[in-house]
């Protein structure tokens, strides 16, 4: 995709991160830290996402901001040097699907990886869906369809319903998924469809 700069991705993960982005990212700010497999799943979306390796050095040194330069540069930059392939076997990996994030790694009540939709608790997935996307039209009447399909451990498909809400002033109804009726497989593939609708 385009090139994003480290100072961009606030902005970009308000308006067009899923859930779980959005969760790392609001956990990131909090704690100014995460946890290895939540750096590892949001770095690798960043870096899809067009965040370079420069640029990503600069979003985790800041965004680590009670750490020591000496701390990071021994314990951090390296693997986020090894996420874009520069360090190790120097393999070019790929961001996380949906099904990696939904059935490997089961988070701890510590972490903030995986997929809120399924490991979320009912209670804390509605409030987070209220506190992330009141803002771009999702409301309260929304949460019982929403709810139903996660019930039924329909993660991807309650994902899908929360884009389409949220994307409705663009023109975005129920059926249209994130482009002819596809729905959510890829955390990459919701974020570019939104910054496509944006255009
Ligand atoms: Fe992220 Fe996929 Fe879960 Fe949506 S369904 S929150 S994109 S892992």
């Amino acid at each position: 995709g385009d090139e994003i700069t480290a100072d961009m991705i606030d902005g970009l993960a308000r308006k067009h991160f899923p859930m779980c982005m959005r969760h790392l990212h609001e956990s990131l700010r909090r704690d100014k830290h995460l946890k290895h497999h939540g750096r590892l799943q949001y770095g690798l979306f960043l870096k899809v996402l067009g965040l370079s390796i420069d640029e990503a050095i600069v979003f985790w040194r800041r965004s680590f901001s009670t750490m020591q330069d000496d701390k990071f540069n021994k314990e951090y930059k390296y693997n986020i040097r090894h996420s874009y392939g520069l360090e190790g076997k120097r393999a070019n990996y790929p961001a996380r699907s949906c099904q990696q994030i939904l059935t490997s790694d089961t988070p701890g009540s510590q972490d903030s990886h995986g997929c809120p939709f399924r490991h979320f608790s009912s209670e804390n997935l509605q409030t987070g869906l209220l506190s992330m996307y009141s803002s771009q039209g999702l409301g309260a009447s929304d949460l019982l369809e929403v709810m139903s399909y996660v019930k039924n451990g329909h993660y991807h498909v309650a994902c899908t319903r929360v884009f389409e809400i949220t994307h409705s002033s663009q023109g975005v109804k129920k059926g249209d998924g994130v482009g002819n009726g596809e729905s959510v497989t890829h955390p990459n593939q919701y974020a570019s469809r939104s910054r496509e609708l944006e255009k």
